[in-house]
């Protein structure tokens, strides 16, 4: 528990939880690194830990390669609406925005909120109008929009465009009359796959085809794309059993989760987060994102929930989470990850262990970074990939994969 102290100066940042394309890992490895440069050098320079906090998201938000500020992801509807969080452990104060929009750096307006508001939260339109009342800049949605994420919602949506044209009851009679010499439901998966060319474009489908089970099935109708692929023939044996509708025909032959294997737009995004202590033991986090592709517009996610997406307590520790926003909020992630370390867990195996019941509990899948008010510090994934990097005692540290751990000299 805390004492008055000396601590190790260390800023950390994340750049999202998810499997990132081998395209993106320099970039993401070059942004976190700079985020934390940033952020450290405004301690060195005599800032707060909230300043350093800030600056680090905003340096990672300016970042077009991750999903927050310039680069967030895009709505079904093609729009940008972003969350943030700042949390600050002293005071235990927070403050933090959903759903805003034509903002470049929606952090800075989430400490607006904790400074100047007796609130947490503010979203949507009031979120927008206080920013615009206390001078926040607010520029032209298209500015915010890259071609990569429109991309992906274009991918997105011919996903969604190919599941919902398996309502219409013709093709899924012509595909009926086709199956009636298949032996298995899997053969059936394999062959619908083929003759659609799902199995080319979506390899993810072949996974899915596979694996179906009870938690992918709960988990998918709470993210809400298990409506569309439940009445999607393929999937599960629904079709060849008849059954489509229920689900305990899918449950049946399938009993492992695929939820790692689903497509990045349904699992989270290059999130950025960021957590400090200063060398009087003072902690700050935050978190910043655009969220997931193709999501609902209004869709807040866990990023700005205090204790899911982010969590300072000054006797403690600060945590900054990412991944699957609906997991992590049911998770309270950020805070398992407190509550561990508040009884004397080191801050690596809290993240490890939240994790894990994340993943146990409600098959969800992320990443944290963490930091202690004695200056320990930890950054851990269960997906394949999240970018970090941290400067402590005149190094920086990063990496991207799974035990990966480069150091190098901090030089400014
Ligand atoms: N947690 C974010 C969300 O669901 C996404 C992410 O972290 O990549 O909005």
């Amino acid at each position: 528990m805390k004492g008055s102290g000396r601590a190790n100066p260390v800023v950390v940042v994340h750049g999202g939880a998810w499997a990132i394309p081998e395209k993106l890992w320099k970039r993401s490895i070059a942004g976190v690194k700079a985020a934390a440069i940033q952020g450290y050098q405004v301690l060195e320079n005599g800032g707060s830990v909230v300043d350093a906090v800030e600056a680090g998201l905003v340096s990672l938000e300016d970042c077009p390669v991750f999903d927050a500020g310039t680069g967030s992801v895009l709505t079904y509807d093609g729009q940008v609406e972003m969350d943030a969080i700042v949390m600050e452990g002293d005071t235990m104060k927070a403050g933090a925005v959903g759903a805003v929009k034509n903002l470049r750096n929606p952090v800075k307006l989430a400490r607006l909120v904790m400074e100047r508001t007796p609130h947490v939260l503010l979203v949507g339109e009031g979120a927008n109008k206080f920013g615009e009342e206390h001078n926040i800049h607010q520029v032209d949605p298209d500015e915010l929009v890259t071609e990569y994420a429109k991309e992906e919602l274009e991918k997105y949506k011919k996903y969604s465009k190919t599941v919902f044209s398996l309502f219409n009851k013709k093709e899924q009679q012509q595909y009926v009359s086709s199956l009636s010499d298949l032996q298995s439901c899997q053969e059936a998966d394999t062959s619908y796959l083929k003759a659609t060319g799902l199995h080319q474009e979506r390899p993810w489908f072949d996974a899915a085809r596979r694996e179906f089970s009870p938690s992918f099935l709960h988990e998918g109708t709470e993210r809400g794309w298990v409506t569309d692929l439940m009445k999607w023939p393929c999937c599960g044996c629904a079709l060849s059993c008849n059954t489509a509708s229920d689900p305990g025909q899918w449950t049946r032959c399938r009993d492992d989760s695929v939820i790692q294997e689903l497509p990045s737009f349904h699992k989270g995004h290059e999130t950025v987060g960021c957590a400090a202590v200063d060398v009087n033991g003072k902690v700050a986090c935050g978190t910043s994102t655009g969220g997931i592709t193709g999501k609902m517009p209004g869709r807040v996610g866990d990023t700005p929930c205090v204790g899911a997406g982010a969590y300072a307590d000054g006797h403690v520790g600060a945590v900054s989470t990412t991944g699957h926003g609906e997991a992590i909020m049911k998770a309270c992630l950020a805070m398992q990850v407190i509550s561990h370390m508040e009884i004397g867990t080191s801050p690596e195996e809290s993240i490890k262990k939240s994790l894990n019941r994340m993943e146990e509990r409600i098959k969800g899948f992320g990443g944290a970074i963490a930091v202690s008010y004695t200056g320990q510090v930890a950054a851990l994934f269960s997906t394949d990939r999240m970018p970090w990097a941290y400067v402590k005692d005149g190094e920086l540290h990063y990496g991207i994969h799974p035990g990966e751990h480069h150091v190098e000299p901090y030089v400014t």
